[in-house]
């Protein structure tokens, strides 16, 4: 396969370093960038990555002034977490014939919560003989690819539990807001009751995905969003928590398969955990046969893992079939170490 030619929309934490990711890479070449920061539009795309190239292209607000099909074969976009707020620039990639890769974690499986909206998606693609996917960390690798993959050697599986616990402190003032830290019980409550503590984005997902790929039959999910209350005092460059206060917010999904839990996924999030003596992990059992139990630790490091298989599934994209993609229904993702990772296998 040729060079793929890549445009990276949305150049905020995760999309500067996809973009920087993808101008480094064999194979890869980035052509354009798309963001609505004013500092951003109009300067060289290299010097706004912090690259001492200025890689021919400046950064543009403007979408259809670089998603032509015939110098672009994909775009990555990393904007916003929801399929509504995304739809439209999601269409615009797809109407220009362009295959799409995105992060937004609602997109790692749309049909769990906007099945009209993938049903769209799906026969947009079709149309224009492209295709898209959803991925990232979580959803997209280590809740659900990975949980499926441990699988595949067993006989039968009777249930699954899947438990990341990460650390919140490398991450700036909207995630801070969105899992309720330095918030009081009292407030982090009333903020998952109004919506404006949101946790973590992506269990219905990740259950959909599993379901799916292995048969589960789970047929109801329920969610629960619980603070995690520090009792020593934690502090990051964004925020300083004091005992007493919300450090972070602990997420649990319980998947059903009419009366049985088949499927339990559990997400504590919070800053500097290792003050309270907790350290971080990635942790899957499948009960069955044979029983399978993973740990990886420290966590899989969120914000590189999501740049870097945002732009390692690419060339898997761009083979693929036209349609809605999920991680689960292409070839096995590996990193892209060297030119040979580009050779079509399907
Ligand atoms: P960020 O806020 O740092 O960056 C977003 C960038 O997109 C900003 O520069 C903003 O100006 C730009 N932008 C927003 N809407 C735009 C639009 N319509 N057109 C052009 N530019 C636009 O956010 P981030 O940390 O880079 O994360 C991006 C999204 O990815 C978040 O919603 C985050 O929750 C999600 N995410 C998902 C995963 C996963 O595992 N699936 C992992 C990390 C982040």
């Amino acid at each position: 396969m040729s060079t793929l030619r890549v445009v990276q929309w949305g150049l905020g934490a995760m999309g500067s370093g996809m973009a920087r990711l993808v101008a480094g890479k064999e194979g890869l070449q980035l052509v354009g960038g798309i963001d609505t920061r004013p500092e951003y539009v109009g300067r060289p795309l290299g010097e706004v990555l912090g690259l001492d190239t200025d890689l021919g292209a400046t950064v543009t607000d403007d979408p259809s002034s670089v998603l032509n099909k015939d110098d672009v074969d994909c775009v990555i976009i990393a904007t916003t977490s929801w399929v509504k707020e995304q739809i439209d620039d999601l269409r615009t990639i797809l109407s220009a014939g362009i295959n799409c890769v995105s992060i937004a974690e609602e997109m790692a499986s749309p049909e769990a919560q906007s099945p009209e909206a993938a049903r769209e998606l799906d026969d947009l693609a079709k149309a224009n003989g492209v295709s898209i996917i959803g991925t990232g960390v979580n959803p997209g690798l280590s809740m659900d690819t990975l949980v499926v993959a441990l699988t595949a050697g067993c006989l039968e599986v009777t249930s699954i539990e899947a438990t990341r616990v990460n650390d919140l402190s490398p991450y700036g003032p909207t995630v801070m807001r969105t899992q309720g830290v330095g918030l009081s019980e009292e407030e982090f409550l009333a903020g998952v009751e109004d919506g404006s503590v949101d946790g973590h984005i992506g269990f219905p997902e990740s259950a959909r995905m599993i379901s799916d790929a292995l048969g589960l039959g789970i047929d109801r999910i329920e969610q629960k969003r619980e603070p995690i209350v520090s009792t020593v005092r934690r502090e990051t460059p964004h925020i300083t928590i004091e005992p007493g206060m919300v450090a972070g917010c602990k997420q649990t999904l319980l998947g059903y398969r009419g009366d049985e839990v088949v499927l339990t996924l559990v997400h504590p999030q919070q800053v500097l955990p290792e003050l309270e003596g907790q350290g971080t992990g990635d942790y899957i059992t499948i009960h069955g046969t044979p029983e399978v139990s993973m740990q990886i630790n420290p966590e899989y490091a969120g914000g590189k893992a999501t740049q870097a298989i945002a732009v390692n599934v690419v060339p898997r994209i761009v083979e693929a079939t036209p349609g809605l993609k999920n991680m689960l229904d292409i070839p096995m993702t590996g990193a892209l170490v060297g030119p040979s990772a580009y050779r079509r296998r399907v």
